[in-house]
């Protein structure tokens, strides 16, 4: 892969702008939100001074737009692109290119053990065309493996050698942002691909399925909706989280998910929870992506963190001492992406003083922001704080979710809204998401909930020891 750094071209100077971007943003979820977002963009072009981010649709776009647009004007003009820049995400309408021409039918597994997976309606659709391309760097050989995500690791490659095998569909892996769940699930993918390049295979986030699913009920093609998931042959859905509240979306998720899973076609899905904790999710979508196998990647150890910046290093410019590769292992331990911002830093210092090793006290500068959010934020999420106040006022997240009003249920509710609305940065329409609550309730609620902690004894206790048990109070 061409180094980002000395690339010139519009997607160049677009990867350096979201590198950067990235890695100025404060917390893992909106580090995540915004890679998310970014992975939609298929097309890079340059017209003068401005740039068209293309996306395949039109939610994507306006979204990415109101969000990000001013943001990447920023960064693109710190690359070097100029002050008057200009940004704008626009819907990619020009025709998807035309399917190969099919050599021979072939099977759609490469595998042996052709009685269970073979495909039966052989080569049927060749140049299947992924709503979202795969990441062609993501691969096995550019996983490092070790002992926080070993199991997930094998687990896919298990799917590799025999897809669509019963005690592995589907495949559902779990952990915090940042871990390396996309990649190793895109690996599957290319992996899959690389043994037979007619195989449909499709990667999505299960945000832009969701978007993909209103645009065609809003203009009657749900057809060829399901049509279309229905015929692929391996299924990567990445944050299932999204799926929850979504009710009428699960309905038609579960038929295409039943659908797939009898015909032996590979399910593999990612989520930031564990699946039992996906709490507002239909309990048969529930019990199946359990059905399968279900594997968690944790935090790397120190060990795993220094061979993964080995690995993102090794043979490109410019070169990073060792010293300053275990000073970013050393100091940036919960997630993988912050190293990778961190590394990106270094690299422009390095790229300014060729030749030159940064001295600790600089490193330390430069990678405050990395190592102060690293420690300060825990990765909490607003599913751990509900859990905390449910199980502090004896209650369940069910109530908390609720309208019901008994006063018990209330405090629990309003206590959760405060802390997930001080001790992260999600927005209040974030917060009111995950509460199924209007951004004005949260609002009222943590107005209401504020002036009442300030005078009532009890409830002031109460928030006390759930902070403290979310660890975020000493
Ligand atoms: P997640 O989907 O869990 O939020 P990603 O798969 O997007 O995380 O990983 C974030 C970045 O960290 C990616 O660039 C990925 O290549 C890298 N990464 C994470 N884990 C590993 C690993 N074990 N080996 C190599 N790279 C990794
Ligand atoms: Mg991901």
């Amino acid at each position: 892969m061409e180094d980002i750094l000395s690339d010139k071209s519009p997607e160049g100077a677009w990867e350096r702008a979201k590198a950067v971007l990235i890695a100025t943003l404060k917390t893992p979820e909106e580090q995540s939100r915004a890679d998310r977002y970014f992975s939609m963009i298929t097309k890079v072009e340059k017209d003068g001074v401005s740039f068209f981010l293309k996306v395949s649709n039109s939610t994507a776009a306006e979204f990415l737009n109101a969000n990000y647009a001013e943001k990447v004007k920023l960064c693109l003009g710190l690359m070097g692109e100029g002050e008057d820049v200009k940004v704008s995400f626009t819907v990619d309408d020009s025709p998807p290119p035309p399917p190969p021409v099919e050599e021979e039918p072939a099977p759609r597994y490469n595998t042996q053990e052709s009685e269970v997976r073979v495909n039966h309606e052989a080569g049927a659709r060749p140049g299947f065309i992924s709503t979202m391309p795969l990441k062609e760097e993501y691969t096995f050989e550019e996983f490092v493996s070790g002992p926080s995500n070993s199991w997930a690791y094998s687990a896919a490659q298990g799917v590799v050698q025999n897809p669509g095998e019963k005690s592995y569909n589907p495949l559902f892996i779990h952990g915090g942002t940042g871990l390396g769940k996309t990649h190793l699930m895109q690996a599957i993918g290319n992996e899959l691909k690389k043994k037979n390049k007619n195989l449909a295979v499709c990667y999505i986030t299960a945000e832009t399925l969701l978007n993909e699913y209103i645009n065609c009920l809003k203009n009657g093609t749900i057809n060829s909706f399901r049509d279309k998931y229905r015929n692929v042959d391996c299924l990567l859905i990445d944050d299932v989280q999204f799926l929850q509240r979504k009710n009428q979306f699960q309905e038609e998720f579960f038929n295409t998910f039943n659908y797939l899973q009898g015909k032996n076609h590979q399910i593999v899905m990612t989520s930031d929870m564990a699946p039992k904790d996906l709490k507002v999710l239909d309990e048969r979508l529930i019990s199946r992506f359990i059905g399968g196998l279900v594997q968690e990647i944790d935090s790397p150890s120190y060990e795993t963190r220094l061979a993964i910046l080995k690995k993102k290093t090794e043979g490109k410019l410019p070169v990073i001492p060792l010293s300053t590769l275990n000073f970013i292992a050393e100091n940036i331990k919960s997630h993988v992406r912050a190293m990778e911002g961190a590394l990106a830093k270094v690299k422009m210092v390095m790229l300014a003083n060729p030749g030159e090793e940064i001295p600790q006290i600089m490193l330390e500068r430069l990678l405050k922001d990395f190592i102060e959010s690293d420690e300060n934020i825990r990765r909490i999420t607003v599913a751990d704080i509900q859990s905390a106040c449910a199980k502090h006022f004896n209650v369940s997240v069910e109530d908390i979710l609720s309208n019901i009003r008994p006063q018990t249920i209330v405090n629990a509710r309003l206590i959760a809204m405060y802390i997930a609305k001080k001790y992260t940065t999600l927005s209040s329409s974030d917060v009111g998401r995950a509460f199924n609550k209007s951004h004005a309730t949260v609002l009222s609620g943590v107005k209401s909930i504020q002036g009442r902690i300030a005078t009532e004894n009890e409830l002031r206790e109460s928030l006390d020891v759930i902070l403290q048990e979310l660890g975020l109070r000493e």
